[in-house]
């Protein structure tokens, strides 16, 4: 199935080809088309669903037990995020990155992919 965005869409105001483009908002890729006369934007309807699940999850705070395996202390990760890292899921074996960033405060990386941690606005 080929991708609507792939096709040329007029601006059902002025009649013009819109042009694509894409935004980072919390991190999530948002495509868009945008008119280049009047700025009428259509975001792609996948990530706008996957924008909408991200904000769904994105606050809320689950609690796991630390376990101690071996020399290592084990966390279990929730499933509901792992199933929403979709790239993340595809592969077997996933290595993830981790960081100490404060005294209290661990973060985990699921996957390799850069995306900027300021969101442009536009
Ligand atoms: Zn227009």
């Amino acid at each position: 199935m080929t991708d609507l965005f792939e096709n040329k869409v007029l601006c059902k105001n002025c009649n013009r080809v819109m042009n694509r483009g894409y935004t980072i908002k919390d991190g999530c890729k948002l495509r868009f088309l945008q008119c280049p006369k009047c700025n009428n934007r259509i975001y792609h309807p996948l990530d706008l669903r996957e924008y909408e699940e991200f904000c769904r999850i994105r606050n809320k705070e689950w609690e796991v037990k630390l376990r101690l395996v071996g020399n290592s202390f084990c966390v279990s990760i929730p499933k509901e995020i792992i199933e929403f890292e979709e790239q993340f899921q595809r592969e077997i074996n996933n290595i993830i990155r981790m960081t100490l960033e404060e005294p209290t405060k661990l973060s985990l990386f699921l996957s390799k992919r850069k995306i900027n941690k300021q969101s442009k606005r536009g």
